[in-house]
């Protein structure tokens, strides 16, 4: 086996650099801590850059002084249209954001085992091309999307809807391109034409953006386990094989329109859901009120956006909640004292997820988890329960969150609150 040096030892390791871990990284490393990064794409963002997801399905405001950066630097690169984004814009930013905190970075670096010993993580295994590295950290935060990390150390986990154990479903995202001049619209032989709204395998589309795009989040894939290489790898050849009837249903609709871009990685909305010292259920956001914890560090605001589990098409259940906060809790996996989960894998229900899930929300959980071990590392505790929690909300709420869930809005864009379309 070979191995490699980093020039230093990290306070912090962040594993993965999706829009939580990003975040992550840089609220830690500007209160003045060592932070290292292991990603395994080339760019910052994860799903919403790499991934193509280009659509902020939350409110933008109160998110935290690293969302409204995100928000105020798109903007000046007029590159945020409503709720849509250009993504290659949004690497740009994260860079230039992670640069100015001193943020250490690899990427092509995956992260394959957590060495933990009685709840506490002493390092992790990765490998980037030849090289195998051991890393050790005081903290480490998974936001890996899928919960890698904390599965590695052993966490437990749940995934997948509790009746029939389906996960929401992964789709690919697309972009189109006005050329301007009509094409020749192709399908080739063996694959079915998609002649009707009622024919597509996922949500309807494209929606029409600036500079003569369309964006297509239209693929549905059901029924495969995204955190199996096999299953994984099969969800990307479906998906790859919905897009070539897209294109021809999309030519057929535009036919000056041409494909330009899929995600280099199809999208995952749910993997696994680490359990956490607080789980997030659906009896939580349901309700009249607003629902506000103590140990509130981020709030969500998006409706439900529960896409059925089993029907193809637009399907799905979406309802709107009113805004409630993510208990600090539900981002430390039982039984660990130096790990905290940020993003899509905190401890939730399969239905809470389907509403925190965004990147909003994400990006501000993010920034809460990155704050939480830095004040725990300059408070000199290496056990993340002992964090002083008003400290922490106090000095999110100074970096621009507004932690009361009664002073957010819902966001709910499209409801259609038929729970049985969820099955
Ligand atoms: C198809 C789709 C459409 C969506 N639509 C919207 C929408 O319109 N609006 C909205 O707000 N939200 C939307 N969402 C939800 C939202 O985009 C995601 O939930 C959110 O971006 C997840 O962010 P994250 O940081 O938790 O994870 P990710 O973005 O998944 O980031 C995880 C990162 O970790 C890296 N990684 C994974 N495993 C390892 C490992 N072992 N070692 C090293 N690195 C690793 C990955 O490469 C990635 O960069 C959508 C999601 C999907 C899938």
């Amino acid at each position: 086996m070979k191995t490699i040096q980093i020039p230093f030892e990290p306070d912090v390791i962040v594993m993965g650099a999706g829009t939580a871990g990003s975040s992550a990284a840089v609220a830690a490393a500007r209160r003045g801590f060592k932070v290292l990064v292991l990603e395994e794409g080339n760019c910052f963002g994860g799903v919403s850059t790499a991934g193509g997801v280009n659509e902020f399905y939350a409110n933008l405001e109160g998110m935290g002084n690293i969302f409204s950066h995100l928000v105020s630097e798109l903007t000046q690169f007029d590159a945020l249209e409503g709720r849509f984004f250009k993504g290659e814009y949004l690497k740009l930013i994260w860079q230039t954001l992670v640069d100015e905190a001193g943020v250490y970075t690899m990427f092509h670096t995956s992260v394959i085992d957590v060495i933990a010993k009685n709840g506490w993580i002493k390092e992790v295994v990765a490998v980037s091309g030849s090289y195998q590295m051991r890393l050790k950290a005081k903290y480490y935060i998974d936001t890996t999307g899928e919960g890698d990390g904390a599965f590695l150390a052993g966490a437990d986990f749940d995934s997948g809807n509790p009746e029939n154990g389906r996960t929401l479903h992964m789709s690919l995202t697309a972009m189109f391109y006005d050329t301007g001049i009509k094409r020749k619209n192709y399908l080739p032989p063996g694959y079915e034409p998609i002649n009707s709204v009622e024919d597509l395998p996922g949500l309807r589309g494209p929606v029409r953006l600036a500079d003569n795009r369309r964006y297509a989040n239209m693929t549905k894939i059901m029924g495969h386990d995204p955190t199996n290489p096999l299953s994984l790898s099969q969800a990307e050849q479906e998906a790859r094989r919905q897009l070539v009837r897209i294109n021809y249903y999309v030519q057929t609709l535009y036919p000056t329109y041409a494909l330009i871009f899929s995600g280099q990685k199809i999208g995952i909305r749910e993997g696994r859901r680490i359990l956490g010292e607080y789980c997030l259920t659906q009896e939580d956001i349901l309700g009249e009120i607003s629902k506000d914890f103590p140990d509130g560090v981020a709030v969500a605001t998006a409706q439900i956006d529960f896409h059925s589990l089993s029907k193809p098409g637009h399907a799905g259940w979406r309802q709107a909640v009113q805004p409630y906060s993510i208990p600090f809790r539900a981002m430390i996996p039982q039984g660990f004292s130096n790990l905290l989960v940020a993003g899509k894998p905190i401890s939730g229900d399969q239905v809470a997820l389907s509403s925190y899930r965004m990147i909003p929300t994400v990006c501000a959980m993010g920034q809460a988890a990155g704050t939480a071990v830095a004040l725990a590392l300059e408070e000199g505790c290496l056990d993340i329960h002992k964090v002083n929690i008003n400290s922490l909300r106090e000095l999110l709420t100074k970096d621009g969150m507004e932690l009361n869930p009664a002073n957010h809005k819902p966001f709910a864009p499209e409801p259609t609150p038929n729970r049985a379309d969820a099955a």
